[in-house]
């Protein structure tokens, strides 16, 4: 398998560089990784990741909270983390879920905590969430096939301040963030800030980007504004020329006229510049000798 390069896959790889220091927030990430897993029932634990850094942390992190240790396996280049028997009960049971069957609901009592907040996403992150390249899009998912969790899960992360959006897709549940100031601050709040980074300089470098494309846009129409109307000037003072008209003009006009025709292409400005006159005193000669040509 291509080891994977892309941006989630590298703001993941950060999120496992750090180890939770407090148990509290060691549970909590435990637990988001669980509740977005493929299976967390009873009876079985099901997670399938890509991600080599996240299966050791959350194998390191079910010994840790819960003193379970689940199986791995490799299938077709994923990490496949199955769990059942006992295992799967010591897992299932450590976070409150007494009934058999499945966890369907948010247990509250591990994410009271601002500190376990954060963790608990990053979990939920690492066991379900991707971001896509900023240099692209700006778009961070999370997913799940349980409706109510998803509904628990998004008001948490309102009470967090954040503005989720939510969808449907196939039979899965998507809470999800468009813009780059959302998902720059979920990648922030969940512990990686160099990934939050990429994702604001990515922002700035094409706002550049687009600025630069605007200048350039508009200088060059300035410059198409001022040949086209340097073309009707010259036209004019031809025209005089060949009718034997500009001769007979007043010093001012003709002196407008040599300086229009000796320097085609400069901007009526430079123009008035060399002549020591305002811009507005050169355009009005100018404009006189295309009036001039025109009554002919
Ligand atoms: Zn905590």
């Amino acid at each position: 398998m291509m080891p994977d390069h892309s941006f989630a896959a590298k703001a993941k790889s950060e999120l496992c560089r750090k180890t939770p220091a407090r148990d509290c927030c060691a549970a909590a990430e435990l637990y988001g990784a669980l509740l977005f897993a493929n299976t967390f029932s009873y009876d079985e634990l099901r997670l399938v990741t890509e991600n080599e850094r996240f299966r050791e942390r959350f194998l390191m992190l079910a010994k840790r909270v819960a003193d379970a240790v689940p199986e791995v396996r490799m299938q077709s280049g994923k990490s496949l983390i199955t769990a059942s028997g006992e295992t799967a009960r010591k897992l299932y049971t450590y976070f409150g879920y007494e009934q058999r069957g499945e966890a369907l609901h948010l247990n509250n009592a591990f994410v009271e905590n601002d500190c376990c907040r954060e963790a608990f996403f990053r979990g939920v992150f690492l066991s379900a969430g991707s971001v896509s390249d900023p240099e692209r899009s700006y778009h961070l998912e999370l997913s799940t096939r349980h409706f109510n969790l998803s509904r628990e899960v998004t008001t948490l992360l309102m009470d967090m301040d954040f503005e989720p959006k939510t969808a449907v897709r196939k039979s899965t549940y998507l809470i999800y963030f468009k813009e780059s100031g959302a998902v720059a601050a979920v990648l922030a709040k969940i512990g990686a800030p160099n990934a939050a980074l990429a994702v604001h300089t990515a922002l700035i470098e094409k706002e550049l980007r687009n600025s630069v494309n605007r200048r350039v846009n508009c200088d060059t129409a300035n410059i198409s504004k001022t040949v086209s109307a340097a073309q009707k000037q010259l036209d004019a003072i031809r025209k005089l020329e060949a009718a034997g008209e500009l001769e007979k003009l007043p010093e001012v006009l003709r002196e407008a006229a040599r300086l229009r025709v000796e320097n085609p292409e400069e901007p009526l400005a430079a123009l008035a510049e060399m002549a020591g006159v305002s811009r507005s005193g050169l355009n009005h000669r100018l404009a006189r000798l295309c009036e001039l040509a025109k009554n002919l």
